[in-house]
């Protein structure tokens, strides 16, 4: 992995193309990826998020940070995440932080047992149920390019189709911008 500043990583919004793509495991655990780590974490808090992947800061590397309990001691970093084991189903209302304003509800497993890595490359597994399970399976969606936009109902689809758009629009002018520079 090329080693991106830390200081100069920031959330990345649709429709960017860097959310839509499979994401590669990371081999090399250094120092730099920790620093990526630390960041996205201190990026998911400023903006009250339980969870933020890799390539929601630019970055298409399997790691993902959550935190679903709103405490310092929650933070969780999860290295090149798979599930073991995935079962029940429920549906929830979800946002993502690279999708402002977007709401979309999502069916999925209600529990789940994850095995990763940490940032110092240890491997770890854990288990969890409701927001837990959720949110992993939603930052792992991300490091396979799978958003929440990609499977919405007619009535979702209605519901977000002007945040969307607005969304495309900005992202139009500022990839413009960048051109210009
Ligand atoms: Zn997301």
């Amino acid at each position: 992995m090329a080693c991106p500043n830390p200081e100069t990583l920031h959330i990345v919004c649709y429709p960017d193309p860097i959310l839509s793509v499979k994401c590669a495991p990371i081999e090399t655990f250094d120092a730099s990826l920790a620093a990526v780590a630390e960041k996205m974490l201190c990026l998911m808090r400023d903006a009250s998020g339980v969870g933020l992947a890799a390539p929601q800061v630019g970055l298409a590397i399997r790691l993902f940070v959550c935190n679903w309990t709103g405490e310092p001691e929650g933070d969780l970093v999860c290295v090149n995440p798979r599930f073991l084991e995935l079962d029940g189903v429920g549906e929830m209302i979800e946002g993502c932080l690279s999708i402002p304003e977007v709401e979309v509800t999502m069916r999925r497993a209600t529990t789940a047992t994850l095995a990763a890595a940490d940032i110092h490359g240890q491997p770890f597994e854990c288990s969890g149920e409701g927001l837990a399970a959720r949110v992993w399976q939603h930052e792992a969606d991300h490091l396979d390019g799978r958003l929440i936009t990609d499977t919405m109902s007619a009535t979702d689809e209605i519901a977000n189709r002007r945040a969307l758009k607005q969304l495309e629009s900005d992202y139009a002018t500022n990839s413009k911008k960048v051109g210009r520079r």
